[in-house]
């Protein structure tokens, strides 16, 4: 859970370059982004069913900076 305490919705995928598929919850509140590895366990065919993301880590994508990037440099991009 975020630190906002709203829910985490699954908002897509993306494939790393290792193949390893990953899939990323984003808050519905403060837009904050998790990034979980699929699991073999994992429904992965209803991950498929979610939009295909551009690759990105945890490392390089703080979630704060990403929020303010978006509104800053994307201010008509919807984000669903
Ligand atoms: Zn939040």
């Amino acid at each position: 859970m975020s630190s906002c305490g709203r829910r985490m919705e699954p908002a897509g995928y993306f494939q790393r370059p290792n193949g390893e598929y990953v899939l990323i919850h984003q808050c519905l509140g403060c837009g904050f982004e998790r990034f979980n590895r699929i699991a073999a366990d994992d429904d992965f065919e209803l991950v498929l069913t979610l939009p295909a993301l551009p690759p990105r880590t945890s490392s390089e994508v703080r979630a704060e900076r990403w929020e303010e990037e978006l509104q800053e440099t994307l201010p008509g991009t919807e984000v669903a």
